[in-house]
């Protein structure tokens, strides 16, 4: 049996995986990205979301979490600046429109606990600011009579991630780069200096290899002793007809789950974070009516005019979960082995957390950012989730 050899293997076409392999490609180097899906574009779930300003309700669900959330907030700058100029690069349009982003509160406690996130965050470089009714109204008068005001975060915006990911996808065949759909990784060992990865394809041969499997990263650690606790976390989206253009933000709700926005076509596209479930042998991502629900009743609470329109699509997807920060670099102890989880909004992280798992991959001492606060190291030596 011949065993197929490459320098970098990708495990995962995710978002993360193709935009770091299109890097590795681009510097010439001969990487395979590898999935167990059939139809390898990376997800479809997400909603194209590009996220910022840290979410109010995050905060006060898990305090413990808020160092790390602002550590890694330049991280999010920059990975909103590095959409624009991934759409740039590769001369397509994703639909992105940086119009900024509104988090919107309903009630003078809320909005006091939104004023005091908007002056740290003004501290530690976002372009925010607060809206109260009035100055909301005249930029936002799409917005119900609930909202009292909002933070607004001009680094904000929102794209198509049907277009995004197809354009990267091209991109990363036209720069080299190969693709192998159907392929489950099962197990990844040590092989001299190299290492072999295995499933139902067959063997393959990677002098590095880049996890960016998402919640199938864990597993894929596990037998080597890093416990990396993925959690796969099923959530609902909704999409509506297209209407008149209506709503110019991304709309966020300090303390409830509603994220929602207009694509160019003028559907309206909302999430925000209601659960669906992984059902049957295949654990495959369900939609739960009581989310359908909830989640268009709130939409139309904060934005009247959307009771109006039809819902034309409702889908469920995974999203991974770790512990709200990205799991990024070399794997201590197993050189040639990296990974690359984004934290929380990882689709906005997604061109970014790509290209610095590349630098990382080809022993860049020079990246943008330094990653190692977010190394998987600080898994390594851990108890294996219960
Ligand atoms: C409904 C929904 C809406 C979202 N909306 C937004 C949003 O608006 N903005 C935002 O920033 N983020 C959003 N997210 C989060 C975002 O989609 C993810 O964080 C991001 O897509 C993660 O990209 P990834 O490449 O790391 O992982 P994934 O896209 O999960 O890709 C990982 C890939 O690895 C493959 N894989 C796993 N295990 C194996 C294995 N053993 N062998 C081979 N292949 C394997 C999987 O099949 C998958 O294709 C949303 C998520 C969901 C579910």
């Amino acid at each position: 049996m011949t065993v197929r050899e490459v320098e970098v293997a990708v495990v995962g076409g995710g978002i993360v995986g193709l935009c770091a392999a299109l890097e590795l490609a681009r510097e010439g180097v001969d990487v395979l990205v590898l999935d167990d899906a059939a139809r390898l574009a990376g997800t479809t779930a997400n909603a194209g979301s590009l996220h910022v300003q840290m979410q109010s309700r995050f905060i006060r669900m898990y305090p413990d979490q808020v160092p790390g959330l602002e550590r890694s907030l330049p991280l999010y700058v920059a990975a909103a600046r590095r959409w624009a100029e991934l759409e740039r690069e590769l001369g397509t349009s994703f639909e992105l429109k940086a119009s900024g982003g509104l988090m919107v509160a309903e009630n003078a406690e809320s909005y006091e606990f939104l004023a005091r996130k908007c002056e740290r965050e003004k501290r530690l470089g976002l372009t925010v600011h607060m809206l109260d009714r009035a100055e909301l109204m005249r930029v936002a008068p799409y917005l119900g009579e609930a909202v009292v005001g909002a933070e607004f975060c001009a680094e904000e915006g929102k794209l198509n991630p049907l277009l995004a990911n197809q354009a990267v996808r091209r991109a990363l065949l036209a720069a080299g780069g190969a693709l192998l759909p159907e392929a489950r990784v099962e197990r990844i060992e040590r092989d001299g200096t190299a290492w072999r990865l295995e499933g139902p394809f067959g063997t393959l041969r990677a002098g590095r290899v880049l996890l960016a499997a998402g919640a199938g990263t864990g597993a894929l650690l596990a037998p080597l002793g890093i416990q990396v606790p993925t959690v796969a976390e099923p959530l609902h989206m909704n999409v509506t007809e297209a209407a008149a253009p209506l709503i110019g933000h991304l709309v966020q709700h300090a303390e409830r789950m509603i994220t929602l926005k207009q694509l160019a076509a003028g559907q309206v596209v909302i999430g925000g974070g209601w659960p669906a479930r992984l059902a049957g042998p295949r654990q495959h991502p369900t939609v739960e009516a009581s989310s359908l629900i909830g989640n268009l009743r709130l939409a139309s609470h904060i934005v009247p005019r959307l009771a109006r329109l039809r819902l034309i699509r409702s889908w469920a997807g995974v999203n991974t979960t770790v512990d709200g920060q990205c799991v990024l670099g070399e794997v201590p102890g197993r050189p040639g082995l990296f990974t690359a989880v984004p934290g929380d909004a990882g689709y906005t992280l997604g061109p970014l957390v790509g290209r610095l798992a590349a630098g990382a991959v080809l022993g860049r001492r020079d990246l943008d950012f330094d990653i190692r606060p977010f190394s998987p190291g600080r898994f390594v030596g851990a108890a294996a989730p219960a």
